[in-house]
């Protein structure tokens, strides 16, 4: 139904959407995951057209939108949208604001527009408010306005920025419970959101997004039990995370040693803590990764879940234990930490990840 290829997007010189490829199949639903600021509701925008991509291709139904001659109003009729904040006409009662994009944008007849209409508010369990004003019904009723509001202009497909996300918490579930009706009806779906069960429960497939990319994708047991890469592991286990990308000069950089303090401040290390991961640290990358790498992603983080705390180093090069160089220095560095541990990550690089107990 819809194939994103290469998409970029960029505002006043900060690249947002850096490269953006999926495919996305008729009846699928897709949850977007991510920190903020990653890109999600740029990617949503862009593909109805409410901003313009700087480059790439969105296909939908085999058409290509950013193509000069696509029908843009027609294209865009066809993805319903739904937005954080519900955007309803305040001075038009629910059945208006449900019937007047049909009877305006696809010229139905009013009688006809008002039938739909009244299903798709018993659909949302809200018939009895049709003549009432949106100022008069509470954000959850709002919202679920608001999803009718999309399907009355009968969709192929529906994007959710973060539907419940300025929903008092009492609400979110109503809303939630909508979009899992939907959902069964074979509808597709591109879900942003932070409600983690949701997505899981709801969805065929999840994209974390980071970076300006679709950092990693999988089904929900994939990424929610065992994601695979360093970003997504953190996100999903909660793990607070400094990142460092070095050459082996820039090893004892200042910059590097206070981002390593900030964190363990953050998460009230002991002295004793603190200086057993130094010595452990200094003597892993010193003794044993450099000697096999000079260009290596290093990765410092906490768990916000069992207080764990660690680090990974992360380079490209043959599958040879550099542990196994140094067994000495390996038993050391074993003593001193709950695992080290070497291995090849399924997106082929190398790594190599010691993780303390608390
Ligand atoms: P997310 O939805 O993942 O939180 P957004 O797509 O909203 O992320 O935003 C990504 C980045 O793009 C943010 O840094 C945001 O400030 C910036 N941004 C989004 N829209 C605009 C805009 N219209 N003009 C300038 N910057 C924008
Ligand atoms: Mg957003």
């Amino acid at each position: 139904m819809i194939e994103i290829r290469h998409l970029r997007k960029s505002f006043g010189g900060v690249s947002v959407l850096k490269d953006v490829n999926a495919v996305i199949g008729k009846g699928e639903i897709v949850s977007v995951i991510g920190p903020s600021g990653t890109g999600k509701s740029t990617l949503l925008r862009c593909l109805n057209l409410l901003e313009r991509p700087d480059g790439g291709e969105i296909l939908f139904q085999g058409v290509p939108l950013l193509d000069r001659h696509a029908d843009v109003p027609a294209i865009r009729r066809k993805m319903g949208m739904v937005f954080q904040h519900f955007n309803l006409f305040p001075h038009l009662t629910v059945l208006e604001n449900v019937t007047i994009g049909p009877r305006k944008l696809l010229n139905r007849p009013p009688a006809k527009a008002t039938e739909k209409a009244l299903e798709l508010l018993e659909m949302v369990g809200l018939e009895n408010k049709a003549y009432a004003l949106p100022g008069e019904l509470s954000g959850g009723q709002q919202q679920r306005i608001a999803i009718a509001r999309a399907l009355a202009m009968e969709p192929e497909v529906i994007l959710f920025d973060e539907p419940t996300s300025a929903l008092d918490p009492t609400m979110v579930d109503e809303v939630l419970s909508v979009i899992s009706e939907l959902a069964k009806t074979g509808m597709t779906m591109i879900i942003v959101t932070h409600e983690m069960r949701f997505a899981r429960n709801v969805s065929s497939r999840i994209f974390f997004m980071e970076e300006g990319r679709i950092y990693e994708e999988g089904t929900p047991e994939e990424i929610f039990e065992s994601p695979k890469r360093p970003r997504t592991i953190a996100f999903i286990k909660r793990v607070d995370m400094e990142y460092f990308r070095l050459p082996r000069e820039d090893f004892d950089e200042p910059h590097i040693r206070a981002r390593a303090r900030a964190l363990a401040d953050r998460h009230h290390l002991s002295e004793e803590q603190r200086a057993c991961f130094r010595d452990v640290f200094t003597c892993t990358l010193r003794d044993v990764v450099f000697p096999v790498t000079e260009k290596i992603d290093l990765y410092i983080g906490v768990s916000q879940t069992d207080g764990r705390f660690g680090f990974a180093v992360l380079w490209d090069g043959p599958f040879l234990d550099p542990f196994e160089r140094v067994p000495e220095t390996a038993g050391r560095i074993r003593a001193n930490c709950r695992s080290a541990v070497f291995s090849k990550t399924d997106d082929g690089r190398l790594e190599v990840r010691v993780v303390f107990d608390r």
